[in-house]
């Protein structure tokens, strides 16, 4: 499939005159662009592949190269269309418009407002920072093929699953794709080797939450994943780490890894399990996505289905503030209990409510939950703030989940993180308070995720940074993303960087930590925040494994030997 000539030839011509974003390094200290081979090849350079040369790359891959139609398209030029155009709009918020597409993202600043829906009509439709080209994956050998092709023209390789990325890791200019998503497969067995034995999937890199979740229930099991039903499982969120409502019991996503089964950049397929490749296994299990390795397929724990009680709680902010953070006080106060009990908890402050859910208990008893429930309850009556409260016990976790974890909309929430430990945050609830407060007065959200990982939660070693590990809450502080004015979303980014995170970070030691996977693309000293004490050998493993940085992505291990300049392409840092 080829693009209209329209969108291809703007998608180059136009890409320099886009709005900017920052980059880590300034153009001043990049080698030269041009098609300098310090550079990664760019559409319009000499370089670039030749129409016979994309025609024979995608024969050699089964006709499976898509070239990018942005899904704004229909909203602009000869294209347009009003109808198609209005529905584009519609769906942008809702995450299945983009991860079901090739090329687009969740986040919309890295989309930089290429073929944006919501620019005028007249406003060219340019391809800008969306993949030019990807392939849909079918097989390793789809996957060896992009890689040399990329390798031997000079281009920039993005790997992409559902696009979910906060730090636009799964898009790129003048980027080949390589499409994860249509790898579906899913196969439960049994399985032994001297880390466990006992039920597993094996899931193709494509499977998204919701799938592996509804297809593992009907064989009475269940899968650790995230709060999100189409975030990918074997991609980002595993590679990363993977919170979710099942961490006090199972751990981390990224502690049910049995085996990888990968493609290195140069085109070897490999096993990687705590025994076999072990350095390169222990690498992929928390060092982040789209760093190590392509993978096709991976091999997670699977556990039987328990009894999970589920719960959510609102109350507005619709009298005295000061009452309702009294009444937000008053959930901090149980949070330690909710992992206590072996559960976690999901949570938005918000300037004019609180939003607490899915709460959720395995093998924990409606009893329980009510009864940890019970003190905060009674605080809201004694301020008289109206609240409503709602608890269910049910036989799985997929059903509680079902339940209790409410719909997400999720295009476009720009964002910040901070990891919380149980002493620091018990330890100074005042401060807590007035953060957070001081952040939804001016517009913020401030959502967390709460557990408790305990010891003796058994896994094979792996990189998840240990402060990961050792935190009661992963905060997210966001502020949702307006479509329509990009120059108060850049007003949004800098309170999230320069005031919203510092707040935060001004009540941890030393400024404390984030989840690599929900935090701040511009995260100051990001090596340290993100992957902590790991940074180091991690680093040491990119060189083995991925030596000439074919794999890249914005903070992830070793991007900052590479930048976008001004017209983002990717060059080395010298
Ligand atoms: C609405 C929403 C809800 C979320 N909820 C949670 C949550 O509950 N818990 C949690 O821990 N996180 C959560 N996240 C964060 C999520 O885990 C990350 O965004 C993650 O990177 C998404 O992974 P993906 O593969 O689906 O996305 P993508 O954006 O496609 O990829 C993310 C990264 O992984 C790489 N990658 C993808 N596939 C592969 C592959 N096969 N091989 C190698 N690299 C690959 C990409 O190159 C990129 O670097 C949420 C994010 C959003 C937007």
């Amino acid at each position: 499939m080829y693009a209209p000539p329209f969108v291809r030839a703007f998608g180059i011509a136009v890409l320099a005159v886009l709005p900017s974003f920052s980059s880590p390094a300034t153009a001043a200290s990049l080698k030269s662009s041009g098609s300098s081979s310090s550079c990664r090849c760019f559409p319009g350079d000499a370089c670039w592949p030749s129409p016979a040369d994309w025609k024979a790359f995608n024969q050699s891959v089964g006709g499976r190269l898509i070239a990018t139609v942005p899904l704004g398209s229909v909203c602009h030029g000869t294209t347009y269309d009003a109808a198609r155009c209005a529905d584009v709009k519609a769906a942008w918020p809702y995450a299945d418009t983009h991860t079901d597409s090739s090329s687009s993202v969740l986040a919309p600043f890295f989309a930089n407002q290429s073929c944006d829906p919501f620019l005028p009509r007249e406003t060219p439709c340019v391809i800008g920072t969306y993949v030019q080209y990807a392939v849909n994956v079918s097989s390793v050998a789809d996957i060896q093929k992009t890689l040399a092709f990329s390798q031997k023209k000079n281009l920039r390789l993005v790997v992409r699953n559902t696009g979910h990325d906060y730090f636009g890791k799964s898009t790129g200019a003048g980027g080949l794709g390589l499409w994860m998503h249509n790898l579906k497969t899913y196969d439960i067995h049994d399985y032994k080797s001297a880390a466990y034995t006992g039920k597993a999937v094996t899931m193709g890199a494509g499977i998204q939450a919701g799938e592996s979740a509804a297809t593992a229930f009907k064989q009475g099991l269940t899968i650790v994943s995230g709060i999100c039903p189409t975030v990918g499982l074997a991609g980002g969120y595993t590679q990363g780490g993977g919170l979710g409502p099942l961490t006090t019991r199972y751990g981390l996503g990224a502690d049910q890894v049995l085996e990888w089964h990968a493609v290195l950049a140069n085109g070897s397929e490999i096993t990687a399990t705590p025994t076999k490749n072990s350095d390169l296994y222990w690498a992929l299990t928390g060092g982040g996505g789209g760093t190590y390795a392509v993978v096709y397929s991976m091999t997670v724990k699977a556990h039987a289905n328990e009894k999970t009680t589920g719960a959510n709680l609102t109350f507005p902010n619709a009298g005295s503030e000061d009452v309702f953070f009294q009444g937000v006080q008053a959930f901090h106060d149980i949070i330690p209990a909710i992992s206590d009990a072996g559960g976690t908890a999901v949570w938005t402050v918000l300037s004019k409510a609180l939003s607490v859910g899915p709460v959720t208990g395995p093998n924990m008893t409606k009893a329980t939950m009510d009864s940890i429930f019970q003190p905060v309850l009674q605080k809201l009556d004694a301020l008289n703030i109206t609240y409503s409260y709602s608890s269910g016990e049910f036989s799985s976790f997929y059903e509680s989940n079902a339940a209790y974890d409410p719909p997400v909309v999720s295009n476009g929430l720009q964002i910040g993180g901070r990891l919380v430990k149980r002493s620091d945050f018990t330890g100074n609830p005042d401060g807590f308070i007035q953060a957070i407060r001081g952040i939804a007065d001016q517009g913020g959200l401030v959502t967390g995720a709460s557990y408790q990982l305990s010891s003796s939660l058994q896994h094979p070693p792996n990189s998840v940074n240990p402060e990961l590990r050792k935190s009661l809450i992963s905060f997210q502080i966001g502020v949702p993303w307006i479509n329509t004015d990009w120059a108060t979303d850049l007003h949004n980014q800098d309170l999230i960087t320069n005031s919203f995170v510092p707040a935060l970070a001004a009540l941890l030691p030393s400024g404390g930590s984030a989840y690599l996977n929900q935090a701040d693309f511009r995260e100051p000293g990001w090596q340290q925040v993100f992957y902590g004490e790991n940074y180091e050998k991690l680093l040491e493993l990119k060189d083995v494994y991925d030596p000439n940085g074919v794999f890249w992505g914005r903070t992830t291990v070793g991007s900052e030997r590479w930048a976008e300049t001004e017209d983002k392409r990717l060059c080395r840092v010298s």
